[in-house]
């Protein structure tokens, strides 16, 4: 077993946190909220006084933190933990954050002969509480490995996706197909209601036609398809639309590095920005449905 320091505990990172002291390591933990560090304690956790703590003879150190600038501080910052890791440690990032972020702080700890991993992740809350979440990494093949032996205690997909930043990259590849297809499946449903088809029988002809995708299959937008969709639930997340338009930022801000056209990826951006101008920012991503539903 293994003695790691997680940093983050919130929607994401608590559950993650929790399957690894259920998985029987020894893990300390750090967040700036004192109520989501003394529910990590009640689950079996130590909690550190200050972030330098968690560092303190850790195998692994994992961050689930909102954006770049929080790895970037947390890690590279003044007083950050670069002055307080030991090599042996391995760094995992595994926030959703801009490649250009991860590669900066894989390397600054990587000159300081610190290892580093960026290991976003899929599958939402849910998948967190179940330790069936995808990790998508992106680092060196021995610190893949080594990370390897810790991810499967909260994921079931465990993917190596290329060098530092790859992870990141594939995880807003995906994330910009998932919210094209949440928009296309939406307009598609809608157009079928208006014209009288019940959206039961309307999902049910395209999950086994051609239009067939993961939107219809397990997360339909229209209320009342599928019980468990946040559709059906008020479009409660799940899956926050302001975290959909953060990752699709990203997605925009790494086109225009490499100059790849995202058409599509750029309309998906504009239509979840207009949510989050009309207040439904904190709603569930399939909220989009309503943009179409709403007359
Ligand atoms: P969250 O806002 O619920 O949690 C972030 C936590 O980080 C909070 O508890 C906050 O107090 C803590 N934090 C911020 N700055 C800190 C600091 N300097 N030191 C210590 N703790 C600090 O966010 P979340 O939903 O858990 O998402 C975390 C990351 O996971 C994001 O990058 C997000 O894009 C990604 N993600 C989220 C989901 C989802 O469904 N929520 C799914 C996949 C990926």
């Amino acid at each position: 077993m293994a003695k790691i320091g997680f940093i983050g505990l919130g929607n994401m990172g608590g559950p993650m946190a929790c399957n690894l002291v259920k998985a029987g390591h020894s893990v300390t933990v750090f967040d700036l909220s004192s109520d989501a560090m003394a529910h990590l304690a009640t689950q079996g956790a130590q909690t550190a006084s200050d972030v330098t703590q968690v560092c303190e003879g850790a195998d692994y150190v994992i961050s689930m933190l909102p954006a770049g600038k929080h790895v970037r501080a947390i890690y590279c910052g003044e007083n950050g933990l670069i002055n307080h890791l030991d090599t042996t440690t391995l760094v995992i990032d595994c926030s959703t954050i801009d490649a250009e972020s991860a590669q900066f702080v894989g390397k600054t700890l990587g000159d300081a002969g610190v290892k580093f991993v960026d290991a976003p992740v899929s599958g939402g809350v849910a998948g967190a509480a179940a330790a069936t979440l995808t990790f998508i990494v992106g680092g060196s093949q021995s610190d893949f490995d080594s990370a390897n032996s810790v991810l499967p205690d909260m994921g079931k997909n465990i993917f190596h996706a290329g060098d530092i930043g790859a992870g990141q990259v594939a995880k807003i590849c995906n994330n910009m197909l998932l919210s094209i297809l949440m928009a296309g499946t939406s307009e598609a449903l809608q157009m079928g209601i208006d014209h009288g088809l019940d959206p039961k029988v309307l999902s049910e002809i395209m999950l086994n036609s051609s239009g067939r995708n993961w939107t219809l299959e397990l997360y339909n937008p229209c209320p009342d398809v599928l019980e468990n969709a946040p559709s059906s639930n008020d479009y409660k997340p799940g899956f926050m639309v302001d975290l959909m338009a953060k990752d699709l930022g990203l997605a925009q801000q790494a086109a225009q590095q490499t100059n790849s056209a995202t058409p599509m990826g750029a309309l998906a951006k504009n239509l979840y920005n207009l949510m989050q101008n009309q207040g439904k920012g904190s709603e569930d991503f399939s909220a989009i449905f309503k943009l179409f539903s709403e007359k």
